[in-house]
């Protein structure tokens, strides 16, 4: 810009010269009024040269355009009503127009749970090996290190120890975003390291589910993760230690039928999506049309699978009176 309006302060002295030159004010005084006239044309020429783009078309480059920060704003994906960040932190991550409950990850849910937000990560950098060397359209290997440099998770599970209302509780949480939450080997391997750990220091267990189900490209070794989840437990409640699943949306495959329904209470969110396998796929097997809605946490607590179904808002207190009871 700088160097735009020297240029223009240039040819205006470059056109006194020229009149001068050619003597047409030779002699004469420069009138006030044409001198005004000039300065007013080259203020327009400035002016409008401000606004005028040099070349056409976006010119700035995607790293150096300013935008605002991921989720600043998001929209409720029930209502569309805008959402500020503030908002939804306060809020526990529920809309507070429709009560609709944003899907959020493990980070998210020990900022609620664990008293101020204080908590001992354990077994943080478990990560996937590659046993059956997967190639999809993209490689196992490649995929993984993609998702644990976008999402700075190292798997779809974190575990983690701390207070919750005073009262000591190891959760595990499921995180969506790596790789639709799936249930691989790490997945598995953590959460029977968590069931160790509250056996060893009599420390009651919670899972937090939100799953698409097995991980494809761990096949077989990602089946193998329900019977030992579920052998894991079982030892749990010979312990006598108590286990609460939390089933959000969604959860669905070999997570809902391994770990998730195991609870010795199971409770879900309002909304989520709880199945095994997809409706296409159950309405293929049964040939009959499915209810409305039969994979809600709302029907499913209806025909027996679930205890409650707890808001968002008031779990961390429900919980806690739960883990009264059961300790007691
Ligand atoms: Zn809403």
């Amino acid at each position: 810009m700088k160097h735009k309006v020297l240029r223009y302060f240039k040819s205006l002295k470059q056109i006194f010269n020229t009149l001068t030159d050619k003597s047409i004010l030779k002699g004469k005084q420069l009138s006030k009024n044409i001198f005004v006239s000039l300065q007013l044309i080259f203020m327009k020429e400035i002016a409008m040269a401000w606004f005028k783009r040099e070349s056409k078309g976006i010119t700035t480059s995607t790293e150096d355009k300013k935008e605002a920060p991921d989720g600043v704003w998001n929209k409720c994906p029930n209502c569309k009503r805008p959402l500020h960040y503030s908002e939804q932190v306060e809020n526990q991550y529920v809309c507070h127009y429709c009560g609709f409950h944003l899907r959020i990850g493990s980070k998210e849910y020990f900022s609620i749970l664990f008293d101020n937000n204080e908590f001992t990560e354990l077994f943080a950098n478990l990560r996937s090996g590659d046993p059956l060397e997967f190639e999809d359209t993209k490689k196992y290997k490649d995929r993984l290190k993609d998702t644990i440099a976008k999402t700075g998770l190292n798997d779809a599970i974190r575990a983690a120890h701390g207070l919750v209302d005073g009262q000591p509780l190891m959760v595990a949480c499921m995180d969506f975003s790596f790789i639709g939450g799936s249930m691989g080997s790490v997945v598995g391997e953590k959460i029977a390291r968590s069931i160790d750990y509250s056996i060893e220091h009599k420390v009651p267990f919670l899972m937090i589910s939100k799953s698409g189900g097995a991980r494809m490209m761990e096949a077989a070794f990602s089946l193998m993760q329900m019977a030992k989840t579920s052998a894991k437990l079982a030892l749990l409640a010979k312990a006598h230690v108590p286990y609460i699943s939390l089933l959000t949306d969604p959860t669905t495959g070999g997570v809902t039928a391994s770990y998730a329904m195991l609870g010795d209470i199971n409770i879900a969110e309002p909304g989520a999506l709880i199945g095994f396998a997809g409706p296409r796929v159950i309405k293929e097997t049964i040939k009959k049309d499915l209810p409305k809605g039969f994979q809600t946490a709302e029907f499913l607590q209806e025909h027996g699978f679930l205890d409650f179904i707890v808001d968002r808002r008031e779990m961390k207190e429900k919980l806690a009176s739960f883990l009264k009871m059961m300790v007691n």
